[in-house]
């Protein structure tokens, strides 16, 4: 099943590193193909990351014109879907390799985080056609999802996510998806070829899982979970604004005013 709650409280290793603002366990694909997972969406830290992050990341480098489309409920959806993709997908390879994490050993979390990422805005474009999702304007979504790649790039290469999304940069601006204007700094979405970008990655992906390629996944990953030069300048531009990296909590009984 799939809700929204607000969190009260991070502890142990949630509290620690980067904050997670949404859960879809068990990871374990075994228990996941007997009993299904459950995700949760957490409202409140989604709206933190957003209001402190994600919107200053989108004034610093979406172009002016597209800044509009960064949106929180466009955010909730790319997210939301992200986690919906977690659990569907490829759990054991198609050719006895068996399951997609044992055959890709170490590169199988960020091509995971890398299939979520893109299946989930797959999912949201097509249910988006279908009329399924008639809220939504999907040059927010893809906007928001291109300033949440700034976003998690800079978890850094040690982050499953910080390296599935510098490759998915590189993959995207290889194939024309957003264009960078060098007199402003400013990135901007080109919405079909983003939409097309989508769908190649998804394929790539999907198939590196399906066959547990382990080589052709290394070669994915050395090739593009790397940030180049004038990417790394536009992020710094970030830190210089302050921007943080991510959020912390301040939290607890004493906080609430309730300890002795
Ligand atoms: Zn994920």
């Amino acid at each position: 099943d799939l809700n929204a709650y607000d969190a009260v409280y991070y502890t142990g290793q949630s509290n620690a590193g980067s904050k997670t603002i949404a859960i879809n366990l068990p990871n374990d694909e075994q228990v996941q193909l007997r009993k299904g997972t459950r995700r949760l969406q957490l409202k409140n830290a989604m709206r933190a990351k957003f209001d402190k992050i994600l919107v200053p990341i989108g004034e610093e480098l979406i172009a002016e014109d597209q800044q509009s489309h960064i949106d929180f409920d466009a955010f909730f959806a790319n997210v939301m879907f992200h986690e919906v993709a977690h659990g569907l997908g490829i759990k054991n390879t198609v050719n006895q390799r068996g399951t997609v994490r044992e055959a890709l050993k170490e590169q199988a979390g960020a091509l995971e985080e890398g299939k979520a990422d893109v299946l989930g805005l797959y999912m949201v474009t097509r249910l988006q056609q279908q009329g399924e999702l008639p809220d939504a304007e999907l040059d927010d979504n893809y906007v928001t999802y291109l300033a949440g790649i700034f976003r998690s790039i800079r978890f850094g290469a040690s982050s499953a996510h910080g390296r599935a999304n510098a490759a998915q940069f590189s993959f995207f601006q290889e194939r024309g998806a957003f264009a960078r204007d060098s007199t402003s700094g400013r990135y901007r979405v080109d919405f079909p070829k983003m939409r097309a970008a989508v769908d190649a990655l998804a394929d790539r992906i999907l198939r590196l899982q399906g066959d547990g390629d382990y080589a052709g996944a290394s070669r994915l990953m050395a090739e593009r979970a790397v940030v180049s030069a004038p990417l790394q300048r536009d992020l710094d531009r970030l830190g210089s604004r302050g921007i943080p990296v991510d959020i912390i909590f301040e939290q607890g009984v004493d906080v609430l005013g309730l300890g002795r």
